[in-house]
């Protein structure tokens, strides 16, 4: 894809997996972000276990934050995201929206851009809900502003430990 600018962009992934061996499939995803065109991976969270949001019958997830630097658009981000994901193994299915996953990745934020378009929402409109991306976020980026919605340590204020637990 040629969609880099030239400019390097921080930008922060989230990564979850509950099935298969989540905490070597997370693993695995954070080296294949490295190889990437485009995007080095600069900093990598630890890893956080935590019980599923919807169904509970399915197993905990495993859920940590990567910090990348991409000449990449967002919809170029994305498109390599996904890709990702299929190359490791996700099989998408109808209604599986809360549903097991071997490997999902999510575009939390992208510089300070907002952007709403089909397909791609930046930032993630669920980060300031989500325990399991606010926790290991501020591991790496305390003081990083998420456009439209705050500060990451303060939005972790905010939000409940509950279950997550970090391995
Ligand atoms: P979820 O991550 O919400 O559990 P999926 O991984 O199945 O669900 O993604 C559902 C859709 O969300 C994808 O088709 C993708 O295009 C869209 N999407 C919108 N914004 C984002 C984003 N910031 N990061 C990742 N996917 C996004
Ligand atoms: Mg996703």
């Amino acid at each position: 894809m040629s969609d880099e600018s030239g400019r390097w962009i921080p930008a922060y992934l989230g990564l979850g997996s509950n099935l298969e061996n989540p905490v070597a499939q997370v693993r695995q995803a954070l080296n294949e972000l490295d190889s990437l065109a485009d995007t080095r991976l600069v900093a990598v969270s630890p890893l956080y276990s935590n019980p599923p949001m919807g169904p509970q019958d399915q197993p905990d997830y495993v859920n940590a934050v990567a910090g990348v630097l991409t000449r990449k658009s967002p919809e170029g981000l994305l498109a390599q995201m996904q890709i990702l994901e299929q190359r490791l193994g996700r099989v998408r299915s109808a209604g599986d929206r809360w549903g097991p996953r071997i490997i999902d990745l999510d575009l939390l934020v992208y510089g300070n851009v907002q952007l709403s378009i089909p397909g791609l929402n930046v930032p993630h409109p669920g980060i300031s809900e989500r325990n399991f991306v606010l926790f290991p976020l501020r591991d790496i980026a305390p003081t990083l502003s998420v456009p439209g919605q705050g500060i990451v340590c303060d939005l972790a204020l905010r939000s409940e430990e509950a279950g997550l637990r970090q391995i």
